[in-house]
C-alpha cells in the first residue's frame, strides 16, 4: 500500500485518504503557443517504471494539493513537498540519487 506524508498537516496517509492528480511539474501552454506545444501539454505524460513526480490531494484530510516523489515499481517514497514548489527540494533529489544512482533526473 502506498503511504504518503502530507507536507501541510504532517499526517501519514494511506492511498485511500488521497486523490491522485497526475504528473507534477507540468509546464503549461495556452493561447499563443504552438498547436504542438498545446497538444503535448494536454495529452503527453510521463509514465516511467521508476522515479516519478506526482500530484496528490489529501482528500480526506486537510484537502490540500501536494507533490510526491516515488518509485512507481517498488512504491518507495523519496519524499513529499508543497505543491507551490517549482522544483523538487534538494533533499529529495539527494535521496533519489542515493537510492537510484542510475536515475538521470527530470527531463
Ligand atoms: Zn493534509
Amino acid at each position: 500500500m502506498l503511504i504518503l506524508t502530507c507536507p501541510y498537516c504532517g499526517i501519514r496517509c494511506d492511498e485511500t485518504e488521497l486523490a491522485p492528480g497526475g504528473e507534477a511539474h507540468l509546464k503549461r501552454f495556452g493561447p499563443g503557443s504552438t498547436d504542438e506545444a498545446f497538444e503535448a501539454y494536454l495529452f503527453e505524460r510521463e509514465n516511467p517504471m521508476g522515479v516519478h513526480f506526482e500530484r496528490w490531494r489529501h482528500a480526506y484530510g486537510c484537502g490540500r494539493w501536494f507533490l510526491a516523489a516515488r518509485d512507481t515499481v517498488t512504491l518507495e517514497v523519496f519524499g513529499t513537498y508543497k505543491a507551490q514548489m517549482p522544483e523538487p527540494p534538494e533533499e529529495i533529489v539527494a535521496a533519489i540519487r542515493a537510492r537510484r544512482p542510475e536515475w538521470e533526473g527530470r527531463a
